[in-house]
């Protein structure tokens, strides 16, 4: 049975409001709900600017049904259920209640971005793993997490109850018998302080803690690339209130981060969005094509990494992601962005090696519907070209597989209350976004990380607004 007493706090604090630990896609979609309420929000965030990871996210936000799509789509949730892989048997009827919960919820949240806070969402493209386009994003130049965060952030700005605090480290949970009541944190590394009201973690992953929790449950990643900064994950002040964890040797390695030629070594890379390859681009290995690029991201990084590395540290391939005219125009501002980099350049086919003539016309033929794709690819969206000739312009860079995100994290349920032994909810506290584990198993599919923030931290702003309107 859950312990129901009920906290009180000390006078002089109560009702300073509700509090959201870090200030990613979740931190806000939580905070943006919360302000719905009328209910205060203090948004801790350790780094100088907001926007976590979510501010890089450039691929976009699933949803479906959605009036942006131009087919009828009714496949997400089986799309997600068959990405989940074999771990699906473990824990299988939590994991489907939430992702019926993601799924069911995705058309109201593209709504609540779209119709609500006016963001352009209005591209669709289909990604690796999924059977329909359904991923969403603007058509304009900004990519959609920087829209989507930017826009969520300037409306919250312009709240009273908004109070917005960065450079500033949660180092605590604080909690009283079963009740979580507040947290600690110090600015800019000064003096601890404590702040009291019900908490949203929304902390992000750990994709970037090499030495720490990703050393400590994936050593054999160790060396790889990583698109994420080198922070530490926030996950242990959650168990240390006795948050479960699930999951968390579940990690995702992208298969396509990109080698910058003026700087090949370093381990930080800038991610290839996958739009790239649903918008019709390939993927060749020493001059050739070697498998479905529609493939799941697990899928398609196994395929690369069975084969010798390039380089041992970081440990990288040497995969070349080709792009013709047609897959140009349809991603032209990731494109544009990505040449302005030096990250791709514009070349011939015949600069590709003496193998990559007949490769790409085999795909230009697959694409044309002259004959089926030996890899099974099924869907070639804007690719144009159709006789390719050694002078044919095609866009190329070199990319490599890159560690990228984490499925595991704590456990939540379909209404994001963290749970603690046997399954209790711990009173006061919720999380949403990429510190929760459970939702997408082996293999997170492009674009359900921005859903599940958005999803899983307006329910957690639902809940605890309607707990501080009650308790405090
Ligand atoms: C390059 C890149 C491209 C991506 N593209 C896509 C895409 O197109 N579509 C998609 O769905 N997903 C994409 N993803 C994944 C997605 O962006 C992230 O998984 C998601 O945004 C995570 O959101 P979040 O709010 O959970 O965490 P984050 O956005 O990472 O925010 C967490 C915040 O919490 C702060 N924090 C952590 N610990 C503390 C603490 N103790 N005290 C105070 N603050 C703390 C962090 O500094 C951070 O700002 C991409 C990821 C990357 C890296």
């Amino acid at each position: 049975m859950a312990n129901t007493t009920k906290f009180i706090p000390p006078q002089s604090l109560a009702k300073t409001g509700a509090i959201v630990v870090g200030s990613g896609l979740a931190g806000l979609s939580a905070a943006s709900q919360l302000i719905s309420y009328n209910v205060p929000v203090h948004l801790l965030e350790r780094s100088l600017k907001p926007g976590g990871n979510s501010i890089k996210a450039s691929s976009g936000i699933n949803g479906a049904p959605t009036k942006y799509q131009a087919v009828p789509d009714a496949e997400f949730y089986g799309d997600t259920l068959k990405s989940v892989g074999k771990v699906l048997v473990n824990s299988r009827d939590k994991r489907e209640n939430l992702i019926s919960v993601l799924t069911n919820s995705s058309s109201d949240a593209i709504s609540w971005l779209a119709e609500e806070k006016g963001i352009d969402l209005s591209k669709v493209a289909q990604l690796g793993g999924h059977s329909r386009p359904r991923t969403h994003r603007g058509s304009g130049q900004t990519p959609p997490g920087a829209s989507i965060v930017t826009t969520l952030l300037n409306a919250l700005k312009t709240s009273p109850l908004f109070q917005l605090k960065t450079s500033c480290l949660v180092t605590r949970v604080l909690k009283t018998g079963n009740e979580v009541t507040g947290v600690e944190y110090t600015c800019d590394g000064g003096e601890s302080e404590e702040l009291y009201g019900p908490v949203v973690f929304t902390s992000g992953g750990f994709a970037g803690d090499t030495e720490g929790l990703l050393g400590h449950y994936r050593p054999d990643l160790a060396g790889f690339p990583s698109t994420n900064d080198p922070k530490p994950g926030s996950q242990k002040l959650l168990t240390d209130v006795g948050a479960q964890l699930l999951d968390m040797e579940l990690v995702q390695v992208h298969p396509t981060g990109f080698v910058d030629p003026k700087n090949p070594l370093t381990s930080l890379k800038f991610l290839a969005a996958e739009v790239l390859r649903g918008e019709g681009g390939l993927l060749m290995l020493d001059g050739r094509r070697f498998y479905n690029e529609m493939e799941t991201r697990e899928n398609i990084t196994n395929a690369i990494t069975r084969t010798p590395a390039a380089d041992a540290s970081p440990r990288q391939w040497n995969i070349q992601l080709v792009l013709d005219e047609g897959v140009y125009n349809a991603a032209k501002s990731h494109i544009d962005f990505y040449l302005w980099k030096g990250l791709m350049h514009k070349a011939t086919v015949a600069d590709l090696g003496p193998n990559a003539l007949a490769s790409i016309q085999q795909y230009a033929n697959s694409a044309a519907g002259l004959s089926v794709d030996p890899f099974g690819r099924g869907t070639f969206a804007n690719w144009a070209l159709r006789e390719v000739a050694p002078e044919s312009i095609v866009y190329v860079g070199r990319v490599t597989p890159v560690v990228h995100f984490t499925m595991g994290g704590v456990v939540i349920n379909e209404r994001s209350e963290i749970l603690g032994a046997n399954d209790i909810p711990i009173r006061g506290l919720w999380a949403a976004g990429e510190v929760t584990g459970g939702i997408h198993g082996e293999n997170r599919l492009g674009g359900s990380s921005l859903l599940e923030c958005v999803v899983f931290g307006r329910i957690a702003g639902d809940h605890a607004a309607a707990f501080f309107n009650k308790s405090y």
